[in-house]
Parts: structure tokens; sequence; C-alpha cells
């Protein structure tokens, strides 16, 4: 299959048109929002939706969240819309939350792993809100990468692990936030099963108490059930070794520096996950600026792709922990789940 890709920077239009053909007829659709690029179906067509999963290699017991254009499309989707629900909505759609609640009859098994609830997001990107009301339908839409690589925050990214596996490509340059959304469940309890730029904090100053499932920071325990069933695999990983070294910015820095040394006299090629703040300790060394340590989205827009980056040169990436509070908490989701939570704290 040969892989077209439209640009949809200067004019959504065309490739928004594009898109929701393919879409119709049961094909798959890489678009952009402003999270990270999805791989899109038609969520109310079970073989579309299964047509997702092959592209991939993504386990189908991992749900994938339906993306719509107007809110009002949730009341088809859940069987009750929850109270909460709707505050959350009118707060922070178009954006970067999904929302969890029960599922309607109408919603596929092959969408929510057999769950009985489902995973609605209304995203603010552009062509996203554009392919979505020309489809006319529900998109289903898992981050547009192959299973447990880091997800793609640009075409290039998209490109390079769906070329041939897919028909089509929408270009809208890169995620302004460059990790997915917030997944919150209001199945039961408010409850975070994915951090993201739409912070606890945040959430909790529109609806009251929110917890944080546990599995968000620490990996399953053994025989624990997932809340979140993507969270139970190998996910966002590079094929060089990850390892997280956490502390103040200068012991964290000199840590680092020090393992780059020994690992580099085993005949290992490493690489440096650094900020503004720690580059001068790295010297001499291999580093890519990820941010500024104060400013967690800066960390969290670039994460991905600068792995995706020093995963081309290196064998292993000694990457900078930060305190997983606020905005730290998704940048630390991410990447303790990227070292397969291989952290060293000092
Ligand atoms: P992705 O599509 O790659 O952004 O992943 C979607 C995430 O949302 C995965 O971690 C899923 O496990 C989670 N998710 C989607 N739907 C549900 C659901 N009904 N219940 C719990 N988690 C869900
Ligand atoms: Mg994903």
């Amino acid at each position: 299959m040969k892989t077209e890709v439209i640009s949809t920077v200067f004019d959504p239009e065309l490739g928004a048109n594009r898109g929701a053909q393919i879409i119709l007829a049961g094909g798959l659709v890489a678009f952009p929002t402003e999270t990270v690029y999805g791989l899109g179906a038609n969520g109310l067509n079970p073989d579309a939706v299964r047509a997702i999963y092959a592209a991939k290699g993504r386990p189908t017991d991992n749900p994938s969240i339906l993306h719509i254009a107007h809110k009002e499309q949730v009341k088809s989707l859940w069987r009750r819309v929850p109270d909460a629900a709707w505050k959350l909505m009118d707060t922070f759609w178009p954006g970067p939350l999904t929302l969890i609640a029960q599922r309607s009859d109408i919603v596929p098994d092959e969408v929510t792993g057999g769950l009985d609830t489902v995973a609605v997001r209304l995203p603010a990107n552009r062509t996203a809100q554009l392919l979505i009301e020309r489809a006319g339908v529900p998109i289903a839409a898992p981050s547009a990468n192959m299973s447990g690589k880091p997800s793609p925050t640009c075409a290039g990214h998209v490109l390079h692990d769906m070329d041939g596996r897919i028909p089509l490509i929408l270009d809208g340059g890169s995620c302004q936030y460059g990790v997915e959304s917030t997944v919150l469940s209001l199945a039961g309890e408010p409850t975070i099963l994915r951090p993201g730029a739409i912070t606890r904090e945040m959430l909790a100053a529109v609806i009251g108490e929110v917890r944080v499932a546990p599995s968000v920071l620490s990996p399953l325990k053994k025989g624990e059930v997932a809340a979140s069933p993507g969270m139970k695999y190998k996910h966002y990983a590079p094929n060089a070794e990850v390892v997280v070294v956490s502390g103040t910015p200068e012991k964290a820095a000199k840590k680092i520096a020090e393992l780059y040394c020994s690992l580099e006299m085993q005949g290992k090629k490493c690489e440096i996950a650094a900020t503004e703040q720690t580059k001068d300790f790295y010297l001499e060394k291999k580093y890519v600026i990820l941010g500024d340590r104060n400013y967690p989205e800066t960390l969290c827009a670039s994460l991905f792709a600068s792995l995706r980056e020093m995963d081309r040169r290196a064998d292993c990436i000694l990457a900078e922990g930060i305190p997983a509070e606020d905005a730290g908490m998704a940048y630390m989701n991410r990447l303790l789940r990227a070292a397969g939570f291989r952290m060293i704290n000092v």
C-alpha cells in the first residue's frame, strides 16, 4: 500500500475531505491532534477499528479513545452523562482531556476492548476537528505509533512507523503538547488513569477531589488488575535502554555524568536527556536539551521526539527525573514507562 501525505498546515480542507472519504470507506487515516498524532478509523465500524489494531500491532484488549467534534455526541456514546462530565467538558473541551463513562449499545466491543465503559475526547486541533466533522462519525484513534514505541509528535514519526501500512497521513506539523491526553475515569470516584497537560489540580478546581491511579507512577504488582489496560504493557520505549536518575538537579547530573563515563568504557554509546539547568554538567558528552526543569510542559513537548532522535544513535539514554507533581506527573509517567521503571535515586 502506498502511504500518501497531505499537508494541512495552511489549508486543512483538502486533507480533511480526503481523510473523511477514507474513514467512511472503512480505512485508516493518521491525523494531528494537539497532544500526539492519532491513527483513526470509523469508531462505529468494528472491522475498521480492528484494522487499527492490526496496523499498530496493538493488543486488542487495550481500548481506544473515541474522538468527537461536538460535546452533544457524548449523549449517544455514554449510557448516562455524569454531572461532573458536563462541568469538565465546558471547562476543558476542546482540549487534552479524555473522559470515561459507561458506554451505550452503539459502541462496538472492538473500541472498548470488551469493557463496559468508553473513553471520549473532543480535540482542539483544527485538522482533527474538521476530519471528524466531515466524516460525521466518532473516530476511534489510539496514537499512530507501532505499539510500545514512543508516540509520534510529527508526521515524519508516523511515516517512519506506518509507511506502507496505511493509505493517508495528514501532516499538521508538530503537536503542541507532545504527550497524550489526561485520561479521567468518571465511572466511579473521579480517577486519573493517565496524567497529561490537564493536571489533577486543574480538574479538582472544577469537580472537587480527584484520585490518581497507583499504576500512574509505579509498575503493576503481580496479580493486580490494571484500571487502564494500556498501563500493563511496555510503553513509549525506544530500542535503547533508558535509565532515569532522580534527585536534586546537581546530584542527578553528576550521577548521570559518572554513569555515562562507565558505560562508554564498556563500549556502549550513551546520550543524555538534559535540561537547561544541567547542560553545563555534560560538557564533552552527547546530550539533547529537552527543556526547562521549572516548566515540565517544555520537557513533555520534546520528550518523544528526543527519545526517537537519540535512539538512532545511542545504546543507552540517561535521563533526569523531576518531581512527579503538577505538570511533572505526565512527564514522569511517560519517562518511567520508557525506562521500564529503571530509576536511580541520588
Ligand atoms: P492511546 O490511544 O494510545 O492514547 O491510549 C489510550 C489510553 O486510554 C490507554 O492507556 C487505554 O488503556 C486508556 N483507555 C481507553 N479507554 C479506556 C476505558 N474504557 N477504560 C480504561 N482505560 C481506557
Ligand atoms: Mg498510545
